[in-house]
């Protein structure tokens, strides 16, 4: 097989029903509308063998995976996916790899009606890059910036899971927790309601700490944080001691969650929100003066910090 029977068998499938695509893959580039009125919000991820997952990851979940991270980052902008653009580095054209890989790809691509429209290919150590396209009303994107003393602080979901499987073998896991660490659900539609709700959101990706440290210094401003009240799953709560599950809660990285920041005002309106997708969404802190991050627990041996590359 060589690089356009790859390109044709496993990845040029049919976007003539997806909004806005002019041109898909096959020309030189892309050519996509986009609507009157929005703005085109653009993301890029890149997810390499044995630093974002372990070499025995199926194909079929990295590439879930490699999507899924890049379409939570445009859910918490606020944005509506559009198209996605694809970069594989295989260290050779395994047709059972592709085919899974790509399965796994067009299942969550599919669910969103989002047009994969490009991407390269090449050969070396396994590596996945997808840049992500959404659009959104002009002006109406979510930052990280514009959390305010007063403000409640939120977390969508339950956070600790995919950081507690990582720390498993393979006989350990159960299919919760392999769910929850290779199928990330982005919480697209959450984000797209925050619009005009959130003053400020982040997708949690490298733990909490980390997250909500990026909400504070581009907003300038503080947080105290109630680890009591962070959001853990009960099959988390039955795996490990209290202390751990707050640990990994507060810590541990690949949840893919959103963290945002609301008005005192606006609470009651994120109550009917989490109602309304059926989203468990936690008030876990309020914005404060300052730029430190404070975390009230008792039982806390030292500050929770983040996961970093480097
Ligand atoms: P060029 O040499 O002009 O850069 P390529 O030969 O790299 O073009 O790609 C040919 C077409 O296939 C382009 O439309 C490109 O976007 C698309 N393409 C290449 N690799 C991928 C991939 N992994 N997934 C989806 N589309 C791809
Ligand atoms: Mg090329």
């Amino acid at each position: 097989m060589n690089e356009f029977d790859i390109i044709r068998h496993y990845f040029q499938r049919d976007v003539s029903t997806h909004k806005g695509v002019r041109t898909g893959i096959g020309d030189d580039a892309a050519v996509v509308s986009v609507p009157n009125g929005q703005e085109l919000v653009l993301t890029m991820d890149t997810l390499i063998e044995g630093v974002h997952f372990p070499a025995t990851t199926a194909a079929a979940d990295i590439g879930w995976k490699a999507l899924a991270v890049n379409l939570s980052d445009l859910a918490a902008m606020g944005a509506e996916p559009r198209w996605v653009t694809l970069s594989l580095t295989l260290p050779e054209a395994d047709s059972d790899w592709l085919e899974k890989f790509s399965n796994g790809f067009f299942e969550l691509a599919g669910q969103y009606s989002i047009a994969l429209i490009g991407g390269d290919l090449t050969r070396g150590q396994l590596s996945i890059t997808v840049q992500a396209h959404g659009v959104l009303p002009a002006g109406q994107a979510l930052t990280r910036g514009g959390a305010r003393t007063g403000d409640r602080i939120f977390v969508s979901g339950c956070l600790g899971d995919a950081g507690f499987a990582l720390t498993m073998n393979n006989s350990q896991q159960t299919d919760y927790f392999c769910q929850r660490l290779n199928r990330p659900m982005p919480r697209l539609a959450l984000g797209q309601a925050l619009r005009g709700l959130a003053s400020s959101a982040i997708d949690i990706s490298d733990g909490l700490a980390g997250d909500l440290r990026h909400i504070l210094d581009a907003g300038d401003c503080g947080a105290r944080v109630d680890t009591g009240k962070l959001p853990v799953s009960a099959a988390l709560a039955a795996a490990v001691d209290g202390e751990s599950a707050r640990r990994l809660a507060a810590t541990a990285g690949d949840d893919y969650e959103l963290c945002f920041t609301v008005a005192p005002h606006d609470v009651v309106l994120v109550d009917q929100l989490s109602q309304e997708l059926a989203i468990p969404l936690t008030a876990i802190g309020t914005i404060v003066a300052g730029n430190a991050l404070d975390w009230n627990s008792s039982d806390q041996a030292s500050p929770y910090s983040a996961f970093q590359h480097f």
